[in-house]
């Protein structure tokens, strides 16, 4: 029997694509733990969910009985945390599911980790790690002429989601001082491509430009985002797994700073030189007229950026993936999800 890896939020976006590349590249067997909300992709892992190495539990990362359950049944060797409340617009209209997931779902995934990682062997001990994966923008909003934050930059989160991460960071860090958690912490720039739920910005932009619908921007569309591939970060979370240093945090960058009025452009210019039906060849300028500026978000961050010379270096690990290309992957995974899309 393999090894065991537990990933959290695995029907999501992200552990979704975590998911598939564990099975497609490594022997482990992957326990998906999700209670699927909203955000929930399970599409995603219609061909995973038939693989004899995949399990999955629809759990609440909060029911710590359950979740103790699995740890002494399962015995992973490793966990990667993803399970979390992720829409900032969300968590300012009502921030509670976002304590409750993000910071009351941490601490107690790390109690039933804790507890579970005590009664190992030393040499299981030393063969565990618990990955946190956690966001940019922790560090908050950066001014233009600022270097980009590297790991150890103060933490300025803005938004309640921004908040919760960071407290979740903060917990993670401390079952590793405390309690002696192998534990990593990841810090990665906005994410794209296929299975993203369509409140985000690329998957909302192309779907409605697959519509002809009007392309909402908020404000003057000025905010800078450092545009990540998912594929890319599900790789760097599997290498920062075998080679990561526990107790050590590593930021994942994309290296694509682009404004959200320039990737609006970039979704208007790229549409028609896709091959899709005819009857969706918009030219660029017609997709270009739909683009409205609406009211700004509240406490809106300017500029996200990361320096991810760490992972370069110590990991080896580099994005592959160039903006264009994934983009065009993603419209073309959204056109292909229209039909059946939530
Ligand atoms: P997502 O919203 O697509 O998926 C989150 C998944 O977690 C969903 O399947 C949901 O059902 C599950 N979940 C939520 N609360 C849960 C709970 N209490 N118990 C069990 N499962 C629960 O999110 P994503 O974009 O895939 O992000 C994954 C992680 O990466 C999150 O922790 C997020 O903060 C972080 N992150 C995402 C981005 C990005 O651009 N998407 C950038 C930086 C960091």
């Amino acid at each position: 029997m393999s090894e065991v890896l537990f990933v959290t939020g695995g029907s999501g976006f992200i552990g979704s694509a975590l998911i598939r590349h564990l099975l497609n590249s490594t022997d482990y067997q992957i326990v998906n733990i999700d209670k699927l909300t909203y955000a929930a992709a399970p599409e995603a892992l219609a061909v995973a969910s038939k693989h004899s190495r995949y399990r999955f539990y629809q759990l609440d990362i909060n029911d710590l009985d359950a979740i103790t359950k699995l740890f002494a049944a399962y015995r992973p060797v490793g966990v990667f945390h993803l399970a979390a409340e992720s829409h900032v617009d969300r968590s300012i209209q009502s921030a509670s599911p976002f304590i409750q997931s993000n910071i009351v779902g941490t601490f107690n995934l790390l109690e039933s980790c804790r507890n579970y990682f005590a009664g190992l062997t030393a040499s299981c001990k030393k063969a565990f790690k618990f990955v946190h994966v956690s966001t940019d923008e922790v560090y908050g909003d950066l001014p233009i002429s600022a270097p980009a934050a590297a790991e150890g930059a103060p933490y300025h989160p803005s938004s309640p989601y921004s908040a919760s991460k960071a407290a979740s960071d903060h917990l993670v860090q401390a079952w590793a001082r405390t309690y002696g958690l192998p534990a990593i912490i990841t810090h990665c720039t906005n994410n794209y491509g296929p299975h993203q739920y369509p409140e985000k910005l690329i998957p909302l932009l192309v779907q409605r430009a697959l519509k002809l619908e009007p392309l909402p921007i908020y404000g003057d569309g000025l905010q800078i985002r450092d545009w990540l591939y998912v594929d890319d970060h599900v790789q760097a979370l599997l290498q920062v797994f075998q080679r990561g240093k526990p107790g050590e945090s590593y930021n994942i960058a994309g290296d694509q700073p682009l404004t959200n009025l320039a990737v609006a452009h970039a979704i208007c210019n790229l549409i028609p030189t896709l091959n899709l039906p005819t009857a969706l060849r918009y030219r660029s300028d017609q997709l270009k007229s739909l683009i409205t500026h609406v009211a700004d978000r509240p406490g809106h961050d300017r500029r996200y950026a990361l320096n991810n010379n760490k992972i370069k270096t110590e990991i080896g690990w580099v994005p592959q993936v160039r903006f264009e290309e994934g983009l065009a992957r993603t419209i073309t995974a959204v056109y292909e999800g229209l039909t059946t899309i939530r």
